[in-house]
């Protein structure tokens, strides 16, 4: 009985005092979670085909990640700002980002989260190329600060608070003659190689490779914000390896951090050494970077790579577009299904039958939403390690709700 007026109580100090942005928050009371399962405090387990919006590549608990984090603990935490003092798991990470990474990505920027690296690398692009405008493109997400915002694609969420950054064009998708737009006086173009919150919608590498070229021939940066697309997710351990295009700079976060908050950009010496002149310290961040999210990112880049996540990624995610499209020759109400690894939707007919879909899923204990810019969209960022009995019990869940709508 005191358990359930504690959760109660929990419930409504939350409603009340966590500041709320969603009028109807999934609102699990978790205790627990590991591997694809979470645990709410009833007792009830969840499979969780999110991972806490493409964080969780590795699994909820990952044990390496774990012991990095409690050897990190016992060393030091926060000693200093950002780029003042050297400490190994920093500098081993940025290392192996590199490496991994290949040219042009010698160097690498550590913020604390996605928004923060768009802003960074948006900002070292002004300052590189001495120009002023950005370009975005048309249901286009890079977070919710001003200038992520500013090159953000949806007017429903950049109208409220506007004005944004000047200079600003929103260029419609895989559009190559909007490409024109890019000019001389173009800083930098950012893009998502798979749009995740418009809808997962999976840009095509000869498009790329023509944005690529206009980005050259004008002389403007291409930024490829692969945030939800990196470490794995999509079947290769970054994005651009599916394309082949190389960005000038790579803003990766999410899975970076193994659960942990941390944001990076990469690019070549030269772009990010902007930062140290005219004037020195151009950018600066106290936590980005910080040795906690650094060693649990370590930890967790090494899982990655030793285990080949990314080709455990392409296989998994490849078995369950599988099944999604054999559920949605079943089911009038699916519209399309598209997958790049383990980035995968289901389009439904309409916004109602997606949102009756999420609840009906949760309701049988499997955790989905709808992406934020297209809302008969539902989006799968499950963990790449689901195993194929979870896959199995995913589908034939799904099959069960779909039938019911
Ligand atoms: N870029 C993309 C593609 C995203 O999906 C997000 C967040 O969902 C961001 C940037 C912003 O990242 P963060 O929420 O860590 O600021």
């Amino acid at each position: 009985m005191s358990e359930r007026r504690n959760a109660a109580a929990l419930a409504r100090a939350f409603r009340l005092h966590v500041a709320q942005t969603s009028t109807a928050p999934l609102g699990l009371a978790i205790a627990s979670a590991r591997g694809a399962w979470i645990t709410d405090t009833k007792g009830r387990r969840y499979l969780d085909l999110l991972a806490g919006m493409g964080v969780v590549n590795l699994g909820h608990g990952n044990p390496a990640v774990i012991r990095a984090c409690q050897t990190q603990l016992r060393i030091h935490l926060h000693v200093m700002v950002y780029g003042e003092y050297v400490f190994e798991t920093q500098v081993r990470l940025a290392t192996r980002l590199a490496a991994l990474a290949g040219p042009p990505f010698e160097s690498c920027y550590f913020t604390n989260s996605g928004t923060e690296a768009i802003e960074g690398a948006l900002k070292t692009a002004r300052k590189f190329t001495g120009r002023s405008g950005l370009v975005g493109f048309a249901l286009g997400f890079h977070g919710d600060t001003f200038g992520a915002l500013s090159v953000g694609g949806n007017p429903v969420y950049r109208d409220p608070f506007l004005p944004l950054l000047p200079h600003a064009t929103i260029l419609p998708w895989q559009d190559e003659a909007a490409l024109r737009a890019i000019d001389r006086r173009t800083a930098a173009v950012v893009i998502e190689p798979v749009q995740a919150e418009g809808g997962v919608r999976i840009a095509d590498p000869a498009f790329l490779r023509i944005l690529r070229a206009r980005c050259r021939e004008v002389g403007a940066l291409l930024i490829f914000d692969e945030v939800v697309t990196g470490l794995g997710r999509t079947g290769t351990l970054f994005g651009f390896q599916q394309s082949g295009v190389r960005p000038d700079i790579l803003v990766l976060a999410k899975a970076l951090g193994g659960g942990l908050p941390l944001g990076a950009f990469l690019a070549s010496r030269k772009i990010l050494s902007t930062l140290t002149r005219n004037p020195p310290l151009a950018h600066v961040t106290t936590f980005g970077g910080h040795p906690l999210s650094c060693a649990a990112a370590l930890a967790a880049l090494e899982e990655t790579v030793t285990r080949d996540i990314p080709a455990r990624a392409a296989k998994s995610g490849a078995l369950l577009l599988a099944g999604l499209q054999s559920l949605a020759a079943r089911h009038r109400i699916v519209r399309a299904v598209r997958g790049a690894g383990m980035l995968l939707a289901i389009e439904l007919a309409t916004p109602n039958a997606t949102r009756k879909f999420a609840a009906g899923c949760l309701a049988r204990g499997i955790i989905v939403n709808w992406t934020l810019h297209r809302d008969t969209v539902i989006r799968m960022a499950p963990p790449l390690t689901l195993t194929r009995a979870e896959i199995t019990l995913a589908l034939a869940t799904m099959d069960e709700v779909l039938g019911t709508l």
